[in-house]
């Protein structure tokens, strides 16, 4: 028997009634050929993966037979400022829903297994490339310590698909992705649009039960939810600012009810601090650029207020968003300071680390850096030393080569060594522990991702990309 049909499931948004969802079929597809599997998720489900093969992976995640009805869940949202009512899940469902081990409700979502009624003109499929970079991008973003959803498995399909104006077709895949839900902004939009306050109620009961538990005896636990979704949110921002990731779609539909990141399209991690660098190639005015990412967020959050206001009082949900800047830059600032080295909170209070943290942005902001590079440089250098001897921070590292003599490095690394020279020999270990554990070696700028492409696409050979896998999940 497939192990994964002795999982936890718990259907609970079957529970709200169809008002939320249409029935669908799954796409069959000429071929189901597993590409990727992630066993690192498999023990929060309560399986081992000596015990689950490639053959189980395909039959639950390439031919959806079991758990029917296949729900593809009705949304709307905001997309690059304007409202758009002809959304919901048109080339996804959600599959399924199981109990962790933690604990947690999760979601089972496809993307890539077919029509639905929301697919408009969509061939409802998923390019291969599309669910390469979905995975990388979970699986780096979980390693930087970003909440995110993560992809449990992806199949090619055997599918080719014409896409965009590329002269010849391109292979396919179906994935499942691995949320906390699929409940999104969006969700809540459209009950408001099709005027339905009673809808609204419901969904937000239904999302505190299961997903803000700890809020459900609270007389005021609408008002704590929306204040405690900003803080996630602000939280979430911080850490895609911190890892240097710009999501590239920051549209009301991509933006989880949850606090989660999720669903990734043409997103980038930032190969220099540039604030204006945008990922999408169709963001003509950078609305979604890095440094807009906190801004964007907070407008989604406000814009979440107008549904919400069906049960939610106005005053309580404007007394929430105000904490949002105070929460980020606070989030951002232990975040970035982690990436420094620096992990001592009560410590951190100093004004030094304030000057620090500004040295280092005005650095990286001046200067054509590696953003990441910068960071894994600290920490592959790091030594004891730099404590007696300031000159001896990052030698040998290309910045130095080429930036060690200007007047920002040095302001920045005497900076840095005069916090080192107040520290006493245990916590300056703790600073190379931090450096390392915050500050991943591998990276996986565009050129990365190609370079793991390129040899699947011209001999479908696999083996780039599993060994980055294997690096980003070490
Ligand atoms: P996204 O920008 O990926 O978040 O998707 C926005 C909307 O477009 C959602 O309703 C998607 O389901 C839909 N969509 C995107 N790609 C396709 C496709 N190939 N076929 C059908 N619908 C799609
Ligand atoms: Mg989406
Ligand atoms: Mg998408």
């Amino acid at each position: 028997q497939n192990p994964f049909l002795s999982l936890n499931y718990e259907r609970a948004i079957l529970e709200l009634g169809d008002d939320y969802y249409d029935e669908v079929e799954a796409a069959e597809f000429p071929q189901l050929i597993l590409r990727w599997r992630n066993d690192a998720l498999l023990s929060r489900l309560g399986l081992d993966a000596a015990n689950v093969s490639d053959e189980h992976f395909i039959e639950a995640f390439g031919k959806f037979e079991v758990h029917k009805p296949l729900l593809a869940l009705r949304y709307h949202g905001y997309q690059f400022g304007e409202y758009n009512p002809q959304l919901g899940d048109g080339r996804g469902f959600l599959y399924a829903q199981v109990r962790g081990t933690d604990g947690q409700l999760y979601d089972f979502g496809t993307k890539g297994s077919g029509k639905t009624p929301y697919s408009r003109g969509g061939d409802g499929m998923l390019t291969l490339k599309g669910g390469v970079r979905e995975v990388l991008a979970a699986e780096m973003l979980h390693r930087m310590g970003v909440n995110t959803s993560r992809c449990l498995s992806m199949i090619e399909t055997g599918l080719d698909l014409w896409r965009g104006d590329e002269p010849s077709p391109t292979r396919s895949s179906v994935m499942v992705r691995f949320s906390k839900s699929h409940i999104r902004f969006g969700t809540f939009e459209r009950l408001n649009y099709i005027r339905r306050p009673d809808l609204i109620g419901k969904l937000l009961n239904h999302v505190i039960y299961i997903y803000y538990s700890h809020l459900g005896a609270e007389p005021d636990k609408y008002a704590l939810f929306y204040s405690e979704l900003v803080q996630r949110v602000a939280l979430l921002v911080a850490q895609w600012m911190a890892a240097g990731f710009c999501h590239a779609v920051l549209n009301t539909d991509n933006m989880s009810i949850t606090g989660e990141s999720f669903d990734y399209g043409p997103y980038a991690f930032i190969p220099k601090f540039d604030p204006n660098f945008t990922a999408a190639y169709f963001d003509y005015y950078g609305r979604y650029s890095y440094s807009n990412q906190p801004g964007i967020c907070k407008l989604n959050l406000e814009l979440l207020q107008k549904p919400l206001s069906a049960v939610i009082p106005t005053a309580d949900m404007e007394q929430g968003l105000s904490q949002f800047e105070d929460c980020y830059h606070a989030q951002y600032r232990v975040l970035m300071l982690k990436k420094l080295g620096f992990s001592n909170l009560e410590k951190l209070e100093s004004g030094e680390y304030e000057e620090l943290l500004k040295a280092t942005l005005r650095f990286l902001n001046n200067y054509p850096v590696s953003y990441h590079h910068f960071f894994s440089d600290l920490a592959t250098t790091f030594s004891h030393k730099w404590r007696d001897d300031a000159s001896l921070i990052l030698s040998g590292s290309e910045i130095t080569i080429e930036l060690g003599a200007s007047e920002l490095f040095l302001h920045w690394s005497g900076l840095y060594h005069k916090i080192l020279t107040n520290m006493a020999p245990d916590d300056i270990e703790k600073v190379g522990q931090t450096l390392i554990q915050s500050n991943p070696k591998t990276v996986i700028l565009r050129p990365i991702i190609e370079s793991v492409w390129e040899p699947i696409a011209q001999d479908n050979n696999w083996e780039p990309f599993y060994n980055l896998i294997k690096e980003i999940q070490n």
